[in-house]
């Protein structure tokens, strides 16, 4: 009896062990005697034994159902040293839709992480998505006015700053939240008769102008840079910082008259959109473009980043911001902001593009 019993119980480890074997078969049938089954089809399709290997080294094996077709640019953007394995299938679908393209554009546009399979592939777009600046909701805009502008720097340059629509359309409200980075210029105007509630008065250490007020930060930013450009026998004074709405309504009235609308846009901002009604900048010495070669100008265009301050309007980047080179005009953004706009070589445009609004 005793006997009987053990025999019975062994029936079940017998059945589990048959099974085991039977799945190791199966396995070992799908993994490794299937394989060759792949190998034999990309050699029917045309694929040299070389380009075999290439394609079982590098794709992965759930992409294998992709190849159709013999195709020498599949080895190409598999060869490209910026070939990624796991983005395969996305090379294959962009590729197959624009077969045209150069492969390395292909690669560096589907790399780049954004989904720009809707636009033609072409060595602009790859360039676009290789800059730094690249805003991706502005790709089209940046692929329209590649009309007008070749260098794609230039491209991201001018859209990001909006200077690709014409000056004083599709406006917006600046948004005040931003502080000592709010945005007015040619796109961007202060809310109806904007007035900052912190302004206080340079005293005449500091100042020789009627438009002596700036708010209080940037005043203290400024009458430390006046004193730390003293040290280097620099004199340095605001000739007009804030300037009410109801102030530019005259002055550009004035200039309007005098020049007619046209001119008037291009040397002075209307009301409303003047950087002077924030009460952050200040006209330096003297308003005149004699004074870029003085030895303050100079010294400013070197320190005045140290201190929070930009050169709001430099010279080779008059279609950025939409006005001609002023070396007198110095605006108020803080330290942290002022040592990236220099550093980068940036206008507030461009900064306010990438580092704020993207
Ligand atoms: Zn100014």
């Amino acid at each position: 009896m005793k006997k009987r019993k053990r025999r019975i119980k062994k029936k079940p480890f017998i059945l589990i062990f048959l099974i085991i074997i039977a799945c190791t078969l199966v396995y070992y049938y799908f993994h490794t005697i299937s394989k060759p089954s792949f190998k034999d089809k990309l050699a029917d399709l045309g694929y040299s034994s070389k380009e075999v290997a290439i394609i079982l080294d590098k794709i992965p094996e759930d992409d294998y159902q992709f190849i159709k077709k013999y195709n020498r640019s599949l080895i190409n953007i598999i060869n490209s040293k910026n070939y990624k394995e796991d983005c395969f299938r996305k090379y294959l679908e962009y590729y197959n839709k624009n077969t045209d393209a150069d492969v390395n554009d292909i690669i560096t546009i589907i790399n780049s992480g954004y989904d720009l399979t809707k636009y033609k592939a072409s060595s602009l777009l790859a360039s676009l998505v290789s800059e730094k600046y690249y805003i991706n909701k502005n790709v089209a805009r940046y692929l329209d006015y590649s009309n007008s502008e070749k260098e794609v720097s230039r491209i991201i340059s001018i859209v990001n700053s909006n200077a690709d629509n014409d000056f004083y359309t599709n406006v917006k409200q600046s948004n005040l939240k931003d502080e000592n980075l709010v945005l007015v210029n040619k796109f961007y105007h202060l809310p109806d008769k904007y007035e900052p509630n912190d302004l206080v008065t340079l005293t005449s250490k500091y100042n020789q102008g009627i438009n002596s007020k700036m708010r209080k930060e940037a005043a203290e930013a400024f009458m430390k840079m006046v004193d730390g450009a003293m040290l280097d026998n620099i004199i340095l004074k605001n000739s007009s910082a804030y300037r009410s709405y109801d102030y530019q309504v005259n002055l550009y009235d004035k200039y309007v008259k005098r020049d007619g609308k046209e001119k008037a846009d291009i040397y002075s901002a209307r009301p409303g959109y003047s950087e002077h009604q924030t009460g952050l900048c200040a006209d330096i010495n003297t308003i005149n473009s004699s004074f870029a070669n003085t030895k303050e100008a100079k010294w400013l265009a070197k320190n005045a980043y140290k201190y929070g301050f930009i050169l709001r309007f430099p010279k080779d980047k008059e279609d950025v911001t939409g006005y001609k080179y002023e070396p007198w005009h110095y605006r108020y953004v803080g330290i942290k902001a002022a040592k990236i706009i220099y550093e980068e070589n940036l206008t507030l445009e461009e900064y306010y593009a990438y580092y704020i609004d993207k």
